[in-house]
């Protein structure tokens, strides 16, 4: 009786959804995010908030990203902390029916650290977040997203591969950082990153300098890396005195909107971590 019923009230809402179902309208904060949900969404339009080439982490909100976010149905964040701007600019959106997707739900942090999608395990999870994420969000479309959120997720497999192929020769390897990027990736193939500062800066300070020095010695460390396309003089220097190798190393918060760029940079990273642990 009740299974006749519910069927005919199935039934009935089908008839109602006769027109065509509409879009997702998909809003992420910063690039890895919006390469893992584009990787995920495939051919319909993703934004994002943060314009690429754009310093995430002390990222203002623009009145573009309010209206952005007021309009959005889905909004796909990083989480642990990582983007302040959030808060305000969503409360000032006003979007009751916006769902918010947090890729790092079920990663446990590090120290509060957001920067997990350096660790190419955990990349992967935060991929399977989002694809879930929006299949809740929109079940019309579960079997385009899980496909493709397979197809990359194998490509992070392959790549997770590479890395633990490379670097399992160099356990232990100590490189310094002005960046603290790192820790997830270090911890995942057992190298040791020490990072100097926080947050990128082309100003260091001497006590920054200094600091860079004693850890050098102390941890008998075995590179410099610097942020990619900064030309800082001083580092530079800094390397030479100490007489180590100064590399860009790529924290992934800037680059191109194609999603493959992720695993690129990636690569260009493993690279430059195993010619300084050799
Ligand atoms: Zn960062």
């Amino acid at each position: 009786m009740l299974a006749a019923l519910t069927g005919c009230n199935q039934s009935y809402s089908q008839v109602q959804q006769t027109s065509p179902v509409p879009k997702l309208k998909v809003v992420t904060t910063f690039l890895p995010m919006y390469w893992f949900t584009k990787a995920v969404v495939g051919e319909d339009k993703v934004e994002i908030l943060v314009p690429p080439g754009t310093e995430v982490h002390e990222y203002q909100a623009t009145p573009a990203n309010v209206s952005a976010i007021a309009t959005a149905n889905v909004l796909v964040k990083n989480g642990i902390n990582l983007e302040q701007f959030l808060d305000g600019t969503v409360k000032s959106a006003q979007n009751n029916q916006l769902k918010e997707i947090d890729a790092s739900a079920n990663i446990e942090s590090l120290a509060g650290n957001p920067h997990v999608w350096l660790d190419p395990v955990l990349a992967k999870q935060q991929v399977a977040n989002i694809r879930d994420g929006l299949i809740a969000a929109n079940p019309e479309n579960k079997a385009t997203y899980q496909a493709n959120a397979t197809n990359y997720i194998q490509q992070l497999e392959k790549l997770e591969a590479e890395y633990k192929r490379s670097l399992q020769k160099y356990s232990n390897c100590t490189f310094i950082t002005f960046h603290n990027a790192y820790p997830y990736l270090a911890k995942r193939y057992q190298i040791k990153q020490v990072a100097v500062v926080e947050i990128p800066e082309d100003q260091l300070s001497p006590t920054d300098v200094q600091k860079a020095i004693s850890a050098v010695r102390q941890y008998k460390a075995k590179a410099i890396f610097g942020e990619p396309g900064v030309d800082n003089k001083l580092l530079k220097a800094l390397s030479k005195d100490l007489n180590l190798t100064l590399q860009p190393l790529d924290s992934l918060e800037s680059g191109t909107l194609d999603p493959q760029h992720y695993f690129q940079a990636m690569q260009a990273n493993l690279k430059t971590i195993e010619a300084a642990c050799k």
